[in-house]
C-alpha cells in the first residue's frame, strides 16, 4: 500500500513540473509571437523621442540628460564614430554588438535588436541583459552623430516584482507539495483499511468493522464490501446449519436401520417382529432415497447452469394425470378433491412444473384433516396464469409461515410431528418457480386450511 501512496505523491507532483514545463513555453512562444513586436514598437517609439529631444536641444548637456534617463530604469550604450563609447545605468550582461550594427545606425538606421532577438525555447527573450537586445536610433548633438542603442533596465524596474513573483511561486510549490502528501493519506487510507478488511475476510473472520464515512466511490466501495462481508457471514451460517441438518437427517435414518437390522440377527426375534422390522427398515430407505433426490434436485437448482428445459406444453392436462396418480390416496384419506383445469398452454420446464405441482398436493393432502377438502384452479390472466392449491387442513401461524420456504424447515407442532418429511419440499418448489420467474403467495388460517398460489408467466 505504501507504494501506491508514493507512485500518487510522484505522480501528482511530475504533473505539476510537466504543467509548469508546458505552461513557461506558451507563454514563452505567445511572447516571441505576440508580445516581443509590441514591445519593440514601444522602445521604438521612446529612443526616437530621445533622439528627437536632443537635436532640438543643443544646449543641454547629452550625457547629464542622459544619465537622468537611465535613472529612470534604461539601459543605455553610446557611440559615435570615432569609436568612442558611454554607458549609462545597469551594466550590460554581454556587450557584444557588432561594428557593422553600429555603423548601421550611425548611418542613420533604426536596429531593431528586440524584435530580431532569437527566439529560444528556454530563454525568455524579455529578460536577456544583452546589448544585442535593444533598440539602436541614431542620434545628432550639436551637429555630431551618434549611435544611441537602449533598453529598459528589467532588473530596476521589476525587481519587486520579480521577487513577489519568485516568493508566489516557491509557496505555491511548497504549500502543493505538502497537501498533495497530506491529501494522498486521506485518500489511500480507506484503501488500506479495505485490504486489511479483505485480509481478515480469506481468514474466515466476518466481523470487519470500516467505520468509513464518506459519501465518494470509496465510500460506496467500502459500505459495498460490508453488505458483502455481512451476506457471506450470513451464508457462511447458512451452509453450517444446511450441513448439519443434513447430517441429523441422515444420520437418524441410518441409526434406526442399523438398530432394526441388529434385531433382525437376533434368532429369538419371531417371524410377526421380522415382518415388521422390514417394512421399518424400508420405511427409512425410501426416506434416505427421497431426501438424497431432494438434495441432489436443489444441488442443480442452485447451479442454475441451463437446468430449465423449457417447452410449450398443457399444464391442465399436467395436472390431470398428477391428480389421477394421488386418487387413490385421496380417497384412502376420505379427502374431497375439486378442480377446475381448463386447457392451458405455458412455456416451461415440463418435468421441473410438475415437481412443484407434486409437492403442493402431496403437502395438502398430508397437513388435511380427515375428510376435509382440496380445491385446485388454474386461472388465466394477462400474461401469467395462477394455479391455486387450497386445502381445508391444518393451516399455519404467521411465524410458520415466514420459515416455510427455508430448507428443512419443518413446524413442529403436535399436528405435524407425526407426518413424514424432508422439510425441504417447499425449498424446491421456491426455486423451481423462482427459475421460471413467478413467484409463490400464500394464504393461511390455523385450523383452517392453506392456500398456496402459483403465479407463472406464460411466456417465461
Ligand atoms: P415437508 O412437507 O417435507 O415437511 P415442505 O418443505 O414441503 O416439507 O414443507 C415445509 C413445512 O411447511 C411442512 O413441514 C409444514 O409444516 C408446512 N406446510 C407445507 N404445506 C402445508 C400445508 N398445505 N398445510 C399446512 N402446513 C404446510
Amino acid at each position: 500500500m505504501k507504494s501506491l501512496y508514493i507512485k500518487f505523491v510522484v505522480i501528482t507532483i511530475g504533473i505539476m513540473i510537466f504543467s509548469s514545463i508546458f505552461a513557461f513555453l506558451i507563454s514563452n512562444t505567445y511572447y516571441h509571437q505576440k508580445l516581443k513586436p509590441h514591445n519593440d514598437q514601444k522602445i521604438t517609439a521612446f529612443a526616437e523621442s530621445i533622439a528627437a529631444f536632443t537635436n532640438e536641444h543643443p544646449a543641454i548637456d547629452l550625457i547629464e540628460y542622459l544619465e537622468n534617463i537611465s535613472s529612470i530604469g534604461y539601459q543605455i550604450y553610446l557611440v559615435d564614430y570615432a569609436g568612442d563609447e558611454s554607458f549609462f545605468g545597469a551594466a550590460f550582461r554581454d556587450n557584444n554588438l557588432s561594428v557593422s550594427t553600429k555603423e548601421h545606425v550611425l548611418n542613420g538606421h533604426v536596429y531593431h535588436g528586440i524584435l530580431h532577438f532569437p527566439q529560444e525555447t528556454f530563454v525568455t527573450g524579455f529578460f536577456a541583459n544583452e546589448l544585442k537586445n535593444t533598440i539602436g536610433v541614431p542620434l545628432t548633438h550639436n551637429g555630431k552623430n551618434y549611435a544611441l542603442f537602449l533598453r529598459p533596465d528589467i532588473k530596476l524596474l521589476f525587481n519587486e516584482m520579480h521577487l513577489l513573483f519568485a516568493w508566489l511561486l516557491a509557496f505555491t510549490i511548497i504549500l502543493s507539495i505538502i497537501m498533495v502528501v497530506f491529501s494522498t493519506k486521506y485518500l489511500v487510507r480507506p484503501i488500506s483499511k479495505l485490504t486489511k478488511a479483505t485480509k481478515s475476510l480469506s481468514n474466515g473472520d466476518f466481523n470487519v468493522e470500516l467505520d468509513i464515512n464518506r459519501y465518494d466511490e470509496l465510500g460506496e466501495l467500502s459500505h459495498s464490501f460490508q453488505r458483502m462481508a455481512n451476506k457471506l457471514e450470513q451464508m457462511d451460517d447458512m451452509r453450517k446449519e444446511f450441513i448439519s441438518n443434513i447430517s441429523h437427517d441422515i444420520q437418524s435414518p441410518l441409526s434406526n436401520i442399523k438398530g432394526y437390522t441388529n434385531l433382525l440377527e437376533n434368532a429369538s426375534t419371531s417371524s410377526k417382529e421380522r415382518v415388521q422390522y422390514v417394512s421399518i427398515i424400508n420405511g427409512e430407505i425410501r426416506r434416505l432415497s427421497t431426501l438424497t433426490k431432494q438434495l441432489l434436485l436443489l444441488a442443480s437448482l442452485d447451479r442454475n447452469d441451463d437446468i430449465l428445459k423449457k417447452k410449450t406444453f398443457n399444464v391442465g392436462q399436467q395436472m390431470k394425470d398428477l391428480i389421477r396418480n394421488y386418487q387413490w390416496l385421496v380417497s384412502e384419506k376420505g379427502i374431497m378433491l375439486s378442480y377446475s383445469l381448463p386447457d392451458t398452454e405455458i412455456i416451461g420446464d415440463p418435468s421441473l412444473l410438475n415437481t412443484v405441482w407434486d409437492n403442493l398436493l402431496a403437502n395438502a393432502i398430508k397437513y388435511n384433516k380427515p375428510d376435509g377438502s382440496i380445491e385446485i384452479l388454474i386461472e388465466e390472466r394477462e400474461k401469467s396464469i395462477a394455479v391455486t392449491f387450497e386445502d381445508s387442513g391444518i393451516g399455519m401461524s404467521k411465524a410458520e409461515i415466514d420459515r416455510i420456504f427455508d430448507r428443512f424447515y419443518r413446524a413442529d407442532t403436535a399436528r405435524t410431528r407425526t407426518i413424514e418429511g424432508t422439510g425441504l419440499g417447499l425449498s424446491i418448489v421456491w426455486s423451481i418457480v423462482k427459475l421460471h420467474d413467478g413467484h409463490v403467495y400464500v394464504k393461511s388460517e390455523e385450523k383452517e386450511g392453506t392456500a398456496f398460489i402459483v403465479e407463472l408467466p406464460v411466456h417465461s
